[in-house]
């Protein structure tokens, strides 16, 4: 059997490398050039334990992983506001939280793919044809190749969503948030860091701050705003939303890269009626996506990638493993979705009575003050269980 993936990215890698393993024949597609080396920073938890397990990677997982202790919520000065420790939540998470950037865990996903996998860079799609017995694509270097399945892994965005669905429009449920990530270099904010994460006290933006191994700094940022659109200069959009925010704010934007170095998008869910049309299907953020508030699209992505992979093992039936895949996780992240969709208020606190009742939660280490970034992964909660996802482990 053979499968195309449209999409290097982690719930792609993690697609390449299960089904490499029993036995398919692969080829990955990748729109970007090379490996990505800039990102933001994940927290794994929750269902990663059991998908990360499956796959071997918890070992290699665990050497990049940053020491992050706490969160502290930090005020225009300087003074922390609120803190919380890591250490409930990583129990809760099952043992460890893993906080990792982007491109190390995309690169730990690649050292788990044998040479089978043929990993095809600065490569996408240009159109599908879609049938019962099989799928025949027309890359963008005008080769064509036919399998078995085709699998989108490309994202919030996704091209190969776009093709068997129609425009995005349809499925993507603004929130109401941009959302920014970039790494600069200051050694100076470095030190004042340590190994917490930390977040600006303020009303309807926050940026939140992490030191990395090197000396640098990754930095996120969001902000609330009823308009979807993006900015068309988004390193001068943010230095304009952020500007005013205090302590080592100031610092991020006077080093903030150039645009190409900023990660800068929408925050948004994806909602499809069915995740597979003949024989096409969708994975990770394409057909899922929970959005950052939820603090595991990276985690369910992977754990949608093992469950994918395990029924299409199952089963000589591309169809019937599709219908299973859809119907064991299809509820789960419909579940994840809404629960989000109800933190969303307390996300990003616009009136200055919900900072104070976040700030308040936040020091009780309460689920409901632990609305920035982490949000559900930090509490632990609605995380489904190794029984729902049905990820077996090696
Ligand atoms: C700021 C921020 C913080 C986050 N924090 C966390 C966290 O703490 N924990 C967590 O679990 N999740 C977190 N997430 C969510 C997580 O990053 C995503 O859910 C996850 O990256 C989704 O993985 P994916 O592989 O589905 O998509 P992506 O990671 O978006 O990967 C898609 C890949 O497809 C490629 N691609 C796109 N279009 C094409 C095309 N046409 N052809 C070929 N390739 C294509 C892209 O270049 C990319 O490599 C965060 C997200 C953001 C934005």
């Amino acid at each position: 059997m053979k499968a195309v993936i449209c999409g290097a990215g982690i719930a792609g890698l993690a697609l390449a490398q299960r089904l490499d393993t029993f036995g398919w024949e692969v080829v990955v597609l990748e729109t970007a050039p090379g490996p990505s080396t800039h990102g933001y920073m994940i927290d794994l938890s929750g269902p990663v334990q059991d998908a990360a397990g499956a796959m071997g990677l918890l070992p290699r997982l665990r050497q990049l992983t940053y020491p992050v202790r706490e969160a502290v919520s930090i005020d225009h000065s300087g003074q922390i506001r609120a803190l919380l420790t890591y250490e409930q939540p990583g129990k809760a998470a099952g043992g460890q939280l893993l906080s990792l950037m982007r491109p190390d865990l995309e690169q730990a996903l690649r050292e788990s793919l044998s040479h089978r996998v043929d990993l095809r860079f600065a490569t996408s799609l240009v159109h599908i044809d879609n049938d019962v017995t099989g799928i025949r694509a027309i890359l963008t270097d005008h080769s064509s190749v036919g399998a078995d399945l085709l699998v989108g892994a490309d994202g919030l965005h996704s091209t190969v969503r776009s093709m068997a669905y129609g425009d995005e429009a349809r499925y993507l449920r603004y929130l109401g948030f941009h959302t920014a990530a970039f790494v600069f270099d200051a050694p100076d904010v470095h030190a004042r860091l340590r190994n917490r994460f930390c977040l600006t006290d303020t009303l309807g933006r926050q940026m939140g701050f992490y030191g990395l191994r090197n000396g640098k700094v990754a930095a996120l940022a969001v902000h609330r705003t009823p308009d979807p659109a993006l900015p068309d200069d988004v390193r001068a959009a943010l230095l304009r939303e952020y500007s005013g925010l205090g302590w080592v704010t100031p610092r991020a934007l006077e080093r903030c890269p150039s645009a190409d170095h900023i990660y800068y998008d929408q925050v948004a869910q994806i909602e499809l009626p069915q995740w597979s049309r003949g024989r096409v299907t969708l994975v990770g953020d394409a057909c899922q996506a929970v959005s950052l508030l939820a603090g595991q699209g990276a985690a369910l992505g992977m754990a949608g990638a093992c469950i994918l992979a395990d029924q299409l093992h199952r089963t000589d039936s591309v169809e019937a493993a599709l219908r299973r895949y859809e119907r064991i996780w299809q509820p789960v992240i419909a579940d994840e979705q809404r629960t989000v969709r109800e933190a969303a208020r307390w996300f990003v606190p616009d009136a200055a009575w919900q900072l104070h009742f976040r700030s308040g939660d936040l020091k009780a280490g309460s689920r409901s003050g632990i609305n920035h970034y982490r949000g559900a992964a930090l509490a632990g909660e609605s995380t489904p269980t190794s029984a729902e996802t049905g990820i077996r482990k090696p």
